[in-house]
């Protein structure tokens, strides 16, 4: 029967899982609600005004939030990173993008002509398995919006034996943080000057401030002034 039907198999399962992915309706990254990736109910709640934090562990600069850990917030979030929807680092990058000109316009940032972002910390094994760092994709997402001026400084590596932070208490993660955080140059990246560029300590969810309070001291150690931390959601 050679030449009659089509193997099952590697020639197959392309078309098929193309045929599966049609079939299966947008989902709203935030909500769940069928018909687009992102609806405006969850893009009108991601674009309320940044709400100031006050983390267990002290910060030397303000932190703030695009919102609180629940509802949009979080499960955008969760869905970003867990569930592998990159394409929600678009509508979070616009709301931290909307959540920067706002601190900007309270003057709670220096008027400084340009912006460094720099993304929390990530274990390089954990972001690799989810497909690059989301928080630096969010980062991109939003220097995109703002223009030339603005520019993500990926310069922060947590070190190789640090533990994925979830599902550790409070203590842990200091403990899991202490000493655990790195500072990385390359000609790529671009390494944020005290006095001309406004930096901004970004990173999807503030729970305790440890990985915060570790980032800004091992950047003010290099000589990097943190002026604000921002985060997507507040625990
Ligand atoms: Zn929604």
């Amino acid at each position: 029967m050679r030449g009659r039907g089509r193997p099952i198999g590697m020639t197959t399962w392309r078309p098929l899982a193309a045929l599966t992915d049609l079939m299966v309706p947008e989902l709203c990254g935030g909500c769940g609600r069928p018909g687009a990736p992102w609806c405006g109910r969850c893009a009108a709640a991601l674009a309320d005004v940044p709400v100031e934090l006050t983390p267990r562990v002290p910060l030397p600069v303000t932190a703030w939030a695009l919102g609180r850990y629940r509802g949009p917030h979080r499960e955008a979030i969760i869905a970003l990173k867990e569930h592998g929807r990159r394409d929600l680092a678009d509508p979070l990058g616009q709301a931290l993008a909307f959540g920067l000109v706002e601190l900007h316009r309270w003057t709670e940032l220096p008027d400084r002509s340009r912006l460094r972002l720099i993304p929390a910390p990530t274990r390089l094994a954990a972001a690799r398995r989810r497909g690059g760092d989301p928080v630096t994709a969010v980062c991109r997402c939003a220097a995109d919006h703002l223009g030339s001026r603005v520019r993500v400084a990926a310069i922060l590596r947590t070190r190789a034996l640090t533990r994925d932070s979830a599902g550790l208490s409070a203590a842990q993660r200091s403990a899991n943080l202490s000493g655990s955080v790195r500072l990385v140059r390359d000609r790529s990246t671009p390494m944020p000057r005290p006095g001309e560029d406004v930096a901004v300590l970004v990173d999807d969810v503030l729970t305790t401030g440890a990985t915060a309070a570790e980032s800004v001291a091992v950047l003010a150690a290099a000589g990097v002034v943190v002026d604000a931390v921002l985060v997507i959601a507040g625990a």
